[in-house]
């Protein structure tokens, strides 16, 4: 594996590969990776002739800079994880690098009502991070494909948007959530769960899974009382518990409604921030 801290190094390695129109899978991260994120890896291993990633934490989807202070960032053993699962080229830049002209720059892409719900309500600013710093990634590294995680469901949505407004020339892989032994979706947050909280995060999963039985008999907005209350039972704070159709990610509200659910849900335990969502219905 080879390392880039430049863009301009790594484009002029790339260039290569383009010409010959050879496929580039490409994996955005922001590091302190586990085994979600090298599943990704993985998958765009066995489907693509180069596999590029970066690790980047984009500081223009942080809405909350204590956030981004606390990220965990661990470059030497990330490097070590890519290289094993199969990464040929890791991009690994400054944040001046990434955006040379500074950050304000606004994209002509509309986040439409996605800014508005969900991730989009509780964070604001962070969706227009998100697409600022996947355009600009895919812009410096071409790929083929892109791989990203269901369990950034909403993100998958706002990526998704990007490049079919832009008519960006990628595709778009998204990948199942991995998750340990209880349930727990994996994620570079967990490392600031303490004992207790970790031993108590696993109950998001526990609800997602019980959703899938209440929504069998109670309203949506009877199985989102049922989950918020779960969800505190054992002393995290839900911030929402939303049951969405899957493509407009528009809140489903009629009792009797046939259509494909998904439930996705934003909880706090203590000062860490988890997200996760399940299918838990497959509509007609
Ligand atoms: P992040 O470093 O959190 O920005 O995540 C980088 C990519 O890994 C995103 O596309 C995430 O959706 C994906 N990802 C994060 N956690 C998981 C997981 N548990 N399973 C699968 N993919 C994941």
């Amino acid at each position: 594996m080879q390392t880039f801290k430049r863009a301009a190094e790594l484009e002029l390695k790339l260039k290569k590969y383009w010409e010959e129109g050879k496929s580039i899978g490409f994996v955005p991260t922001m590091g302190a990776l586990h085994k979600g994120h090298l599943s990704l890896v993985k998958e765009a291993r066995e489907n693509c002739q180069l596999v590029v990633c970066s690790i980047f934490v984009n500081p223009t989807q942080f809405n909350n800079p204590d956030d981004l202070l606390k990220y965990p960032r661990a470059p030497k053993k990330d490097a070590a994880l890519l290289e094993k699962a199969g990464c040929d080229f890791l991009y690994y830049p400054s944040v001046d690098d990434v955006y040379p002209n500074g950050t304000e720059y606004q994209l002509p892409f509309d986040l439409g009502h996605l800014d508005e719900i969900m991730e989009g309500k509780y964070r604001p600013g962070h969706f227009k991070g998100v697409a600022q710093v996947v355009h600009r990634l895919l812009e410096i590294v071409k790929p083929t494909e892109i791989y990203m995680g269901m369990k950034d469901f909403q993100q998958l949505a706002v990526v998704e948007k990007m490049i079919r407004d832009l008519e960006l020339p990628v595709g778009l892989i998204g990948c199942e959530t991995i998750r340990e032994k209880d349930g727990l979706a994996m994620s570079s947050r967990n490392a600031r769960l303490n004992e207790e909280m970790r031993n108590r995060a696993p109950v998001i999963f526990q609800t997602l899974q019980l959703s899938k039985k209440w929504i069998e008999t109670y309203s949506p907005d009877e199985v989102k009382k049922m989950a918020f209350e779960k969800i505190r039972s054992v002393g995290l704070e839900p911030e929402y518990f939303e049951l969405v159709d899957p493509h407009s990610l528009l809140p489903i509200r009629k009792e009797k409604d046939e259509s494909s659910i998904v439930a996705c849900v934003a909880a706090f335990a203590n000062d860490v921030r988890l997200i996760d969502n399940m299918w838990i219905r497959n509509g007609h």
